[in-house]
C-alpha cells in the first residue's frame, strides 16, 4: 500500500524537446498516478481527487485519519497525512485560478506543435522550455527569482506559464495566483469607477508568494491604473516575491522612433508607435521587473495558432 503515493514524483518525462512518449507503468489511467484530475469549471480551471483511484483513500481507508496508539495504550487519531497533502495541493491549484482553457496544460504535454513538423522553426523554444521546467522542479524556496518570457504571439508563452504555476500548486502546494494584464487593467478601471481604495483591490496579488502575470503591457491603460501596478510590482519587490510574467513586447525598443519618447504620458502609451514594454507600462516598472525576474527571449519560433492552416488554392 505505502507505494500507493510514493512514485507519483517520479515521471520525469517531457515531449517539449519533440521525445516521444515513453509509455509507463501506471495503476490509474486516469490520473497518470497524480491522484488529482483537473477540469475547466466556469472561467477557471479546477482540481479535484481523481475518482478512480483517491475517491477511497487506501492509506486511512477513506476515514481521513488513522488510530495511533501512544505507549501509555492511550489512542487518539492522527490526520492521514497522504491525502491532506493531496487535498491541500488541489485547494492550492482552485485558488490559483488559471484560465479553463489552459486547465490541462502541464511540462508533461507541452508541444511547440500538434504534429511534429521538422519544417517549422521552433527557435530556442526546447531550450527555453527545459529551462522553464528545471526552475519549476527546482523552485522550493520562496524569494527565488522569477522569470519574464518574451515573445511572439503564439509562440507558446501562456501554456509555458502555466505549466509552472500547475506545478508549483499541484507539485509543490505553493500558494500561487494567474492573472490577466488585461483582466487585471478592466477590474482597476471598475474599482477606480467605484473609487475603491487600489491597495485593498491588489492586495490578494501583492501578498501571495507566486504571481503569474500573462501578457503584461497589452491593452489601454490610463496614470492611475500605471501607478497601481507601480504599486504592486514595488511592493513585491519590496518584499522580494517572486513574479513570473509573459509579454509580447520587447523590453526597449526605441530604435524605430526617431524622437525622444515619454512613458510619462499616457496618450504616448496608448498610440500605436508605443511597440516597446518600456513605452506601454513605463520604464520604472520594467527596471524593477528586470531585477525580479530573468530573461527568457524566445527566438525564431513559428506561430503555433497558424500550424493548421492550409493554403487556399
Ligand atoms: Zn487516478
Ligand atoms: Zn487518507
Amino acid at each position: 500500500m505505502k507505494d500507493f503515493f510514493k512514485d507519483r514524483k517520479a515521471p520525469q518525462r517531457a515531449n517539449y524537446g519533440f521525445i516521444k512518449d515513453t509509455a509507463r507503468q501506471v495503476d490509474c489511467a486516469t490520473c497518470l498516478d497524480n491522484r488529482y484530475v483537473t477540469f475547466p469549471h466556469q472561467d477557471y480551471a479546477q482540481a479535484k481527487r481523481c475518482q478512480d483511484c483517491l475517491d477511497y483513500c487506501p492509506e486511512c481507508s477513506g476515514e481521513g485519519f488513522h488510530f495511533v496508539q501512544k505507549p501509555n495504550g492511550y489512542r487518539y487519531a492522527k490526520e492521514c497525512e497522504a491525502c491532506r497533502n493531496v487535498d491541500h495541493r488541489i485547494a492550492v491549484f482552485n485558488k490559483a485560478r488559471l484560465p479553463a482553457r489552459y486547465h490541462d496544460r502541464s511540462f508533461d504535454n507541452f508541444r511547440p506543435h500538434e504534429n511534429f513538423d521538422p519544417t517549422r522553426p521552433y527557435g530556442n523554444l526546447p531550450d527555453i522550455t527545459s529551462y522553464a521546467m528545471n526552475r519549476a522542479r527546482e523552485f522550493y524556496e520562496e524569494n527565488e527569482k522569477g522569470i519574464l518570457f518574451v515573445g511572439d504571439v503564439g509562440t507558446g508563452k501562456t501554456h509555458l506559464l502555466v505549466a509552472i504555476i500547475r506545478h508549483l500548486t499541484l507539485e509543490k502546494g505553493i500558494n500561487a495566483r494567474f492573472i490577466e494584464f488585461t483582466h487585471l487593467l478592466s477590474q482597476l478601471r471598475a474599482a477606480y469607477d467605484r473609487k475603491a481604495n487600489a491597495s485593498d483591490l491588489i492586495k490578494g496579488i501583492t501578498e501571495v508568494p507566486v504571481l503569474a502575470i500573462d501578457e503584461l503591457g497589452k491593452g489601454r491603460n490610463n496614470d492611475w491604473q500605471i501607478s497601481v501596478i507601480d504599486e504592486l510590482i514595488s511592493k513585491r519587490y519590496n518584499r522580494s516575491l517572486t513574479t513570473f510574467c509573459t509579454t509580447n513586447y520587447p523590453l526597449h525598443s526605441h530604435e524605430h522612433l526617431m524622437k525622444p519618447v515619454d512613458t510619462e504620458n499616457a496618450a504616448f502609451r496608448n498610440s500605436i508607435e508605443s511597440r516597446s514594454l518600456t513605452d506601454r507600462i513605463g520604464s520604472r516598472i520594467v527596471s524593477r521587473l528586470c531585477e525580479m525576474m530573468d530573461l527568457a527571449e524566445l527566438k525564431g519560433v513559428s506561430d503555433y495558432r497558424k500550424r493548421d492552416f492550409k493554403t487556399v488554392r
